[in-house]
């Protein structure tokens, strides 16, 4: 009952909204609540015992006390992709989302009741008999069930069918299922080696000259935040500068950077084969180092998620390689050294960059003072208390911030450009809702997912020496993409010939 209650602010102010207080509806709300409540009953009924019903009931009400302050605080919901990303992720990505009104939260709601759930004296009744109690409570719970269904079968069926969204705001029935389901996606990632993709990838004759790419992996950053695709905000100084192309219109793979990023570089897309096939697979990276490219990641976010598994991998977030920190690991710290590994390769080379970008909640904590220029900036994580207008200066100085990144990275590949064809190619994982539609964060189900969410920047330059049209491609620029085009695009950089090439996904090829 009291988990019905507490764990469950957001499910019912949704269904309010739908189904609006007052006499009409107070059988619906009544039946609903009684639903609820019976669910648990009779999955405790089933599952319970002297020795798992405490421990479940705890289980539950810590799980629902941090669940609920998320879908309470941040309007976000504890799916599948949030879970994996959860496990993923760093201390300093959590520090970033912990705060004194979570702790209160967890307390108060989660802590405390297990405390006294733990105390509590329970009598279990022995063998046969405790056993039939508890069917019969089973048993209760269900018809309990069949009957407020069935008394406001109408509403209900309204609700099944058309109210899909809000079953993700049900606690704990969300992250219950996702936790299994996560469980399942681990022990099928665990099964079997990884599959190989393109394994006829070849590449011409020996050209003149070398080729050198660098791919920067946005985080968490939103096209229509880039002044180059039209944003009122000045955020983009330093591109404006460069001979840049910007695609205004570019979906993602996932919301998430667990989801998208596996897919940003794989011929598997969410549709076809999805982040499972995937993962399960090789990848771009793969391809490249096979027919003789060198392949280097630095990630300066919480990891590669599994795709830089077979390459060089350099960790500039945790330890001490990223010498670039005030505050945190700053994203520019990943140049450090880049020219010794491109002077000590042979033949052509792929970098990638994967940045720490704008990930919130904490966008002020993401770029040094010197980037704080729209004032004054939300410095807190908790986004509710802030006013929307400090989120947005916040969230912008990053994009700000990322625009200086992407300049040095291109003043790089400048100074090699006697040495070199050079090109840098950078997508963004995912977007960001920052108080639209009152969802702040990432990570929604893709299907349910805003656009605010699901667009993504992307920005090509390329040197003097690269042959490309740039106006033909400047002119094409506003089609529809998404992070499909990416694996193609890639491989046709390198001039690499397989079967699994498409040159109608290839970005330059069109
Ligand atoms: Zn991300």
């Amino acid at each position: 009952m009291f988990s019905a209650v507490c764990f469950n602010w957001t499910f019912f102010g949704h269904v309010f909204g739908v189904y609006p207080i007052g006499t009409d509806y107070l059988l619906f709300h009544a039946s609903l609540f009684l639903v609820l409540v019976s669910i648990l009953v009779v999955a405790l009924a089933c599952l319970g015992s002297e020795w798992t019903t405490k421990p479940l009931i705890i289980a539950l009400q810590l799980g629902s006390a941090l669940s609920s302050y998320f879908m309470d605080a941040y309007g976000t919901m504890v799916d599948e992709d949030m879970l994996r990303n959860a496990l993923q992720t760093d201390v300093p990505e959590a520090r970033d989302l912990a705060s004194v009104s979570m702790l209160v939260h967890v307390v108060v709601l989660g802590v405390i009741p297990s405390w006294i759930v733990a105390r509590m004296p329970i009598r279990y009744a022995r063998s046969w008999r405790g056993f039939a109690r508890r069917g019969l409570l089973a048993l209760l719970g269900v018809l309990v069930i069949a009957l407020s269904l069935f008394g406001s079968a109408p509403t209900f069926a309204s609700f099944f069918r058309e109210q899909k969204a809000m079953r993700y705001f049900c606690n704990p029935a969300t992250y219950v299922c996702a936790a299994i389901r996560v469980v399942q996606g681990e022990q099928a990632d665990a099964d079997g080696p990884v599959r190989a993709i393109a394994e006829d990838a070849h590449r011409p004759g020996e050209r003149a000259a070398r080729r050198l790419v660098v791919f920067v992996v946005g985080e968490t950053a939103r096209p229509d935040r880039f002044s180059l695709n039209g944003y009122a905000r000045e955020t983009n100084p330093l591109l404006n500068r460069e001979d840049v192309i910007s695609f205004p219109d570019v979906r993602a793979s996932g919301t998430s950077t667990a989801t998208a990023l596996p897919l940003m570089f794989s011929p598997f897309t969410r549709t076809d084969g999805g982040v499972g096939a995937a993962r399960q697979s090789e990848n771009v990276l793969d391809v490249l180092a096979r027919v003789g490219v060198s392949v280097l990641w630095r990630d300066n976010n919480s990891s590669s998620k599994g795709v830089a598994d077979r390459v060089a991998y350099e960790n500039f977030k945790a330890g001490s390689r990223n010498p670039i920190r005030d505050g945190e690991p700053r994203d520019e710290g990943m140049l450090t050294d880049l020219q010794s590994y491109v002077d000590s390769c042979t033949g052509d080379i792929f970098v990638v960059l994967h940045q720490m970008g704008s990930h919130g909640p904490a966008y002020s904590k993401r770029y040094p003072e010197r980037f704080n220029v729209f004032t004054p900036a939300c410095e807190s994580n908790l986004l509710e208390t802030c006013e929307r207008a400090q989120i947005d200066n916040a969230y912008d100085n990053t994009i700000l911030y990322t625009d200086y990144f992407l300049a040095r990275v291109i003043e790089f590949l400048r100074q090699n450009e006697p040495s070199f064809e050079t090109a840098m190619l950078y997508f963004g994982d995912h977007g960001e809702s920052l108080g639209e539609h009152g969802m702040y964060l990432h990570g929604y189900p893709y299907a349910l997912a805003p656009k605010e969410q699901t667009q993504v920047p992307a920005i090509f330059w390329f040197g003097d020496g690269w042959s490309v049209d740039r106006d033909a491609l400047r002119a094409g620029a506003r089609a529809p993409f998404s992070h499909d085009f990416i694996f193609h695009t890639v491989l046709g950089l390198f001039d690499v010939g397989t079967r699994v090439y498409r040159d109608d996904l290839d970005m330059l090829a069109r």
